[in-house]
């Protein structure tokens, strides 16, 4: 018999006042009995509605009766056979828009938290049994791979294991990509993805690290160099700035910037080196994840007020549900329908004030948006040291500039051919962020193992 509760099986979480003071993770891991209770609310649909909102068709309902029936090493073999990832999608997927959305569970009801479910077995499998993959047998051919982040990690491990030779540049000096730079520890700690990581080098993965391609090497030179393919996973990491006054005054950073500190650099950590402002009052502006990651950082990183400004209303958001209410527990005051129009520094050339309007939201248009309006004489200032801008990212173009004959789209997004990945040059690939703009782990993940198969098929033929 199936287990008809309505609601899911909660998950514990760390206390508001508690957690906005330290980068542990928020969210507990189910234990394996919760783990069997909520599974056995799956219904094992025939038609299985649930996978077709998983960008990487992880056989949902196979997965959740193994679960359902405490056999959870089989339950991981299930899910990673389409999910090279699980313990970071289980953690970060947007899954109330993507599998749990389609679960008919959540007609009369929440969904299945597949989400949990999948982080339940992932971790479980990572302490438990964690089985260093096996080196394939080499088929002597050279693959570069440009960024470590989801869609490089994925593209890499999927030729890897396809017996390529396969290179992996990274800019930065630890590989990983936003799982490292930009999503805070305490939504995803950073040990889960250096064991991705390591998997990948066990596989005979190549990593050089602090190359920046189009820099240090062009694509060009790594196909003189014996490269028979290139994958470029290069993300959407130049940040977006509002062109107000004052943003160049000490104490205004990108959210990249700021996170890229707190997180890779920690600065959280009393032996830092990297500098990073201690605030008091911080403004971060924006209303998507990227804000709310901002944010809950800059208040355990010891702030006594943040303000989250963002000029529509908390409907209108882009960030997930669970990461608004969460920053709200965490004392982060939302500063909703309100504008920043200039930055104010004091004699030093330091932040001291931002001047902000309100803003109205006016009728839909007709992609149904309700776009926002000043209004005329509702200026206001408040007194900060910090601002962070969180607008959004595009492509940087050191890429597309340095390799002749690779066509990007007005965004500077890479253009690619939907099905196999494939640029405007041969035997160049990429996915990612890097061709949609900034978008979701998993979504890049896809594109990897997409990217993967169709340069395994080019590789076939020509050799
Ligand atoms: P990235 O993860 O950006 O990796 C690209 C890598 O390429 C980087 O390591 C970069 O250093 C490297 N690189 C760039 N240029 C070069 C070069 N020239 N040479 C060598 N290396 C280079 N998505 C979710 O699904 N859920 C979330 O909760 C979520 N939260 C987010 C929070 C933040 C703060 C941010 C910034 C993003 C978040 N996202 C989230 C989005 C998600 O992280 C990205 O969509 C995803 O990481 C894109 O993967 P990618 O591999 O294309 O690029
Ligand atoms: Fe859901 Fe994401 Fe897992 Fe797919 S990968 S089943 S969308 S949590
Ligand atoms: Fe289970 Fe929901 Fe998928 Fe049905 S739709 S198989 S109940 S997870």
């Amino acid at each position: 018999m199936p287990n008809m509760s309505l609601t899911k099986v909660p998950s514990e979480e760390q206390e508001p006042l508690v957690r906005n003071k330290n980068f542990l993770e928020v969210t507990m891991c189910y234990t394996p009995e919760q783990a069997v209770e909520e599974a056995r609310r799956c219904l094992n649909c025939k038609n299985k509605p649930c996978v077709d909102g998983c960008p990487v068709n992880v056989r949902i309902p196979e997965f959740i009766e193994k679960v359902a029936a405490g056999d959870f090493k089989a339950a991981y073999e299930i899910i990673s056979d389409t999910n090279a990832l699980p313990c970071v999608s289980g953690r970060v997927c947007p899954q109330e828009n993507q599998c749990e959305e389609r679960c008919v569970r959540g007609i009369k009801g929440e969904s299945v938290a597949i989400g949990r479910l999948e982080r339940f077995v992932a971790d479980w499998y990572l302490k438990n049994c964690n089985v260093m993959p096996v080196k394939p047998e080499s088929n002597g051919i050279k693959v570069a791979v440009v960024g470590s982040g989801p869609a490089g990690l994925t593209c890499a491990s999927d030729l890897a294991k396809r017996g390529y030779e396969v290179t992996v540049f990274e800019a930065f000096h630890t590989a990983g990509g936003v799982l490292v730079y930009g999503i805070p520890e305490f939504r995803l700690p950073k040990a889960i993805v250096q064991s991705e990581v390591d998997k990948l080098k066990a596989l005979g993965v190549d990593l050089q690290l602090d190359v920046v391609v189009g820099r240090t090497i062009t694509i060009d030179e790594l196909m003189d160099e014996g490269y028979k393919a290139v994958f470029v996973g290069s993300g959407a990491g130049l940040p977006m700035f509002m062109g107000i006054e004052g943003e160049s005054l000490a104490g205004v950073y990108s959210a990249n910037e700021y996170l890229t500190r707190v997180n890779l650099m920690k600065a959280y950590l009393d032996d830092h080196d990297t500098p990073l402002k201690r605030s008091r009052t911080v403004a971060v502006v924006g209303g998507g994840n990227v804000a709310m990651d901002a944010a809950r950082c800059a208040k355990r990183m010891g702030a006594e007020k943040v303000y989250l400004m963002y000029r529509r209303d908390e409907e209108e958001m882009p960030a997930r549900r669970e990461e608004v209410n969460h920053a709200k527990e965490e004392d982060i005051d939302f500063r909703l329908l309100c504008n920043p129009v200039r930055i104010l520094g004091n004699e030093k050339g330091q932040v001291s004030q931002i001047e902000c309007v309100r803003m109205r939201l006016q009728a839909p248009d007709e992609s149904g948006r309700r776009s926002p309006k000043e209004v005329p004489g509702s200026n206001f200032f408040l007194n900060v040291d910090t601002v962070i801008m969180a607008l959004g990212t595009s492509p940087n173009p050191l890429i597309r500039s340095t390799t002749p004959g690779l066509e990007a789209n007005r965004k500077g997004c890479l253009v690619v051919d939907e099905d196999t990945m494939r640029t405007t040059r041969e035997g160049i690939y990429a996915g990612g962020d890097a061709v949609t703009g900034a978008a979701t782990v998993i979504l890049a993940m896809g594109a990897g193992k997409t990217a993967a198969q169709a340069i395994d098929e080019y590789l076939s033929e020509k050799n």
